[in-house]
């Protein structure tokens, strides 16, 4: 821990820092531990709230941490959500911010596992998806880098971490108790369909009918579902009728994503168990989070191939540190995203990295003081998951504050405003109720997307100032 960096934070921090600590088990060796689950929202977790026993040990791991209550995605899918974690920079300045054309991570970003390779960290990344096959560039940094996902197979339908967790158990074994700490990545891919569970009957038994058909489970129905143009044959628009014509469907839809996230953490579990049985819980800080989430009928949507709802945005962080055994069990209501990592991590890790001009903001105070202050405003933003390159000109944006938010459809200079607190799935559009606060939020909004738009990044800032300064006439 550098205390130059946490006196820089707040001087309340500072005070907190200089009294007594536990005994620092992981003193210079802190390995780093981080679950990313694809498509969980946070709602149907039971410590988020969620009637169900779907999630028992994640509830367990978020007792014995913090569970941030708000914490948010940068994105609705997998790639710039993936980018925005791993540079601290959201997808307006990474630049994966649609999936046609294909963009690799441009030469000027420094990925979080490079950063951590500084203090001679060994590292190692685990995948079944898709959006984190090599060739977007993600893999910078990793000593390791397993991605199960084939674009040969005929499915092409992301590995479960069932798959991986044979292997991430061994290098970990491997690893741990030598003289470099580690840091461990693993994407978990189970939520995302056709949504991985061995009893599909689970929480919704005897069920019979078209949700039971392998097509229901897959991006191009879910694509026919939301109405999109393109990218799914004619067929299954007859299959999405059959499916919204008995509310019974759906309901089987979400019982089976409850089944199967009830099963990866089952697996999360005993993987929770293995750390343990290897003493890693001492030395080694524990990130729970999901690049997204997913929509179960909510707006008339499923999946995540367009929209920023909280169904998609709001997702799970659970973070466990050892030496902060006497924060256990808090929750921090502040609003988090996740560019707010990287920063968290390289603190936590002692690695300087005033250069890279993060865009997130370390979560040490909100670890420290639940009730910190914090930022009032937090943004997100969708070019969608795209079926075809005429969609490029879809963009849509969203502003959260503790209660209110607005999204601007760009493209269609439209607005909708919900009001969060008391209407979560945001069913209501208040937006013409409410002129004023459409108006206060669209001006944040733009100062946001002004701040953020794409701006030479990778420029040192002194260049990055003399670009933007009027520069003196030349003679
Ligand atoms: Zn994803």
């Amino acid at each position: 821990m550098n205390i130059r960096t946490i006196s820089a934070l707040c001087p309340l921090v500072l005070t907190l820092f200089l009294a007594p600590r536990p005994a620092a088990a992981s003193e210079g060796k802190l390995n780093v531990v981080f679950l990313d689950l694809c498509s969980t929202r946070a709602d149907h977790f039971g410590t988020y709230g969620y009637p169900k026993n779907t999630t028992p040990n994640m509830d367990a791991a978020g007792k014995s941490g913090v569970v941030f209550e708000n914490a948010l995605s940068e994105g609705s899918w997998c790639l710039p959500s993936y980018a925005s974690l791993l540079t601290g920079h959201v997808p307006e300045v990474h630049g994966q911010y649609t999936s046609l054309p294909a963009r690799k991570l441009p030469d000027f970003e420094t990925t979080l596992a490079q950063m951590l390779k500084t203090k001679g960290y060994k590292t190692a990344l685990f995948s079944g998806g898709v959006y984190l096959l090599p060739e977007w560039g993600l893999s910078k940094g990793f000593d390791s880098y397993v991605d199960l996902f084939s674009t040969s197979t005929p499915n092409r339908i992301p590995a479960p971490f069932k798959d991986n967790f044979d292997q991430i158990l061994s290098w970990m074994k491997q690893n741990k108790g030598q003289d470099q700490p580690f840091f461990l990545f693993a994407a978990i891919d189970d939520l995302h369909v056709p949504y991985h569970v061995d009893a599909k009957d689970d929480y919704d038994t005897g069920y019979q009918g078209v949700a039971r058909d392998t097509d229901v489970f897959s991006v191009p129905f879910a694509r026919a579902y939301n109405g999109e143009p393109s990218g799914y044959p004619e067929y299954m628009k007859e299959k999405v009728k059959e499916f919204k014509s008995d509310p019974k469907h759906l309901k089987h839809f979400i019982a089976r994503y409850d089944a199967a996230l009830h099963q990866v953490d089952g697996k999360i579990g005993e993987f929770l168990k293995a750390m343990k049985d290897m003493g890693l819980d001492q030395n080694t800080l524990l990130v729970i989070s999901a690049d997204h989430g997913e929509m179960l009928g909510e707006k008339g949507k499923l999946n995540h191939t367009e929209g920023l709802y909280e169904p998609v945005l709001h997702v799970p962080l659970i973070i466990r540190h050892p030496e902060f055994a006497d924060r256990a069990g808090s929750r921090v209501k502040a609003q988090v995203q996740r560019i707010d990592l990287m920063p968290t991590i390289l603190d936590f890790a002692d690695v300087p990295y005033s250069g890279l001009e993060l865009q997130g903001k370390s979560l040490l105070p909100l670890l420290q003081d639940p009730q910190a202050p914090w930022r009032e405003y937090a943004f997100a933003r969708s070019k969608r998951n795209l079926a075809r390159l005429t969609d490029l000109n879809i963009d849509e944006r969203v502003v959260r504050t503790s209660c209110w938010k607005l999204h601007h459809y760009l493209y269609k200079s439209a607005y909708e405003l919900y009001d969060i607190c008391s209407d979560p799935l945001e069913a209501s559009d208040v937006s013409r109720t409410h002129p004023a606060e459409v108006s206060r939020l669209s001006f944040e909004l733009l100062k946001n997307m002004e701040f953020s738009r794409p701006h030479q990044p990778g420029l040192p800032s002194g260049a990055k100032k003399a670009l933007l300064e009027p520069q003196p006439p030349k003679d």
